[in-house]
């Protein structure tokens, strides 16, 4: 996109030239509190001032309250925590842990999945633009995404350590995991001896209504390992891991320099203390259903997918067009999907109704102003 912010505040940018933009895109589904947000600046200030960073050879007290108020809030209290500083470093410590228990290599992902770039999470993602053969590569199978028989077969014919997934893929074009089918994956870890890794990089920190998505369909049947990334720091580089206290690690096997710093854990300290306090992850679930309700008779939709604040629209042409001209003329930002025609909307939590009628009235005015159909698309 052909902006360049120099401010934000709550949903919205302001450019180099004063002009405003509507933020539904979150800079990747990052913002989940709202940009500058001011709880968010003044902890992140405060805690500069006192110190910056150490490494994880000192004590840091912050690690200890973050993994108890992490835990306290997702329901995962019996969960051990480690800090990175991505979503693809979560995927790939996790990887490793599930091949570190299991002593098996295998990992099973599935098509259009999205895990990361760098070596382990790239094999394990279905998506040409970032893949290439790697020596370190895990053993990865992939299947189709709810596809129950396939994931038991390469289970039966192969060696799987772990399974990882989305629960919403949201790279891949907002494509949704069953109810039956995360239960189904739950059955299968437990009959091979395989772990069930939910990344929820994207999806986790309440963007889709519940701490993570999988909540909405868990019934208290929870995975062996959760990943998270993006909201977590409302945009300060952070990731995580929680891990079941039946996996342990060996000392030293997983670590990070920056890992858990003093700013990253003050980050995610802020981002959890607003949505302790206020109704964020109501607010996403409403807004959500807001949108679902409001698009139904948009031109050219095919189907609205996700949960919350993790929405995909399809339609019947390549969105290209219809985002460039979102931003050209109503200046709201919206994101893309390796699905050419699904236009993903990823704002801030704390997005308000008035804000997403913006939205909703500029896809309509321009849907009703030129065929989008008549494109055409060349990549
Ligand atoms: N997992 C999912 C589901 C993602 O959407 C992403 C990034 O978009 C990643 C992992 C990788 O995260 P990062 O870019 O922080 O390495």
């Amino acid at each position: 996109m052909d902006v360049e912010p120099e401010s934000a505040e709550g949903s919205w940018i302001t450019d180099t030239s004063g002009n405003k933009y509507l933020d539904l895109y979150g800079g990747h589904a990052v913002i989940s509190i709202g940009h500058s947000h001011p709880h968010y600046v003044q902890r992140l200030n405060t805690q500069l001032e006192k110190i910056g960073f150490y490494s994880n050879s000192v004590q840091n007290p912050l690690q200890k309250k973050l993994a108890e108020k992490i835990g306290k809030i997702s329901g995962f209290q019996d969960f051990n925590l480690f800090l990175c500083n991505s979503g693809t470093e979560a995927n790939e410590a996790a990887l490793k842990l599930a091949s570190y228990h299991t002593g098996k290599q295998g990992v099973i992902s599935f098509s259009q999945g999205f895990h990361g770039r760098t070596a382990g999470s790239m094999s394990a993602s279905d998506n040409s633009c970032i893949t290439v053969p790697s020596p370190e590569s895990p053993n990865v199978h992939f299947a189709e995404l709810n596809n129950f028989h396939q994931v038991e077969s390469i289970l039966q014919n192969h060696e799987i350590g772990a399974i990882i997934v989305e629960s919403i893929q949201g790279i891949g074009g907002i494509n949704m995991v069953s109810r039956d089918f995360y239960h189904g994956l739950l059955w299968l870890c437990q009959q091979h001896g395989a772990l069930l890794i939910m990344d929820e990089v994207q999806a986790g920190f309440g963007r889709t209504g519940k701490f993570f998505s999988f909540q909405h369909y868990s019934e208290g049947l929870n995975p062996d390992i959760i990943t998270m990334a993006k909201g977590m720091g409302n945009g300060f580089p952070v990731g995580g891991v929680l891990i079941h206290p039946k996996i342990q690690s060996m000392y030293g096997l997983l670590g990070s320099t920056f890992g858990g710093n003093y700013m990253a854990c003050s980050a995610v300290l802020a981002v959890l203390e607003v949505i302790e306090k206020t109704s964020l992850l109501k607010n996403a679930e409403e807004i959500g259903e807001f949108v679902f309700n409001h698009v139904a008779d948009l031109k050219g939709l095919i189907e609205v997918r996700g949960k919350g604040l993790m929405i995909g629209l399809e339609f019947d042409f390549p969105v290209k067009d219809l985002r460039a001209e979102l931003v050209k003329k109503h200046r709201i930002l919206t994101g893309s999907s390796s699905n050419p025609n699904v236009l993903r909307i990823l704002p801030s939590l704390a997005i308000r109704k008035e804000e997403i009628e913006l939205f909703i009235s500029a896809l309509k005015k321009l849907l009703s102003e030129k065929k989008y159909h008549e494109t055409v698309y060349l990549g």
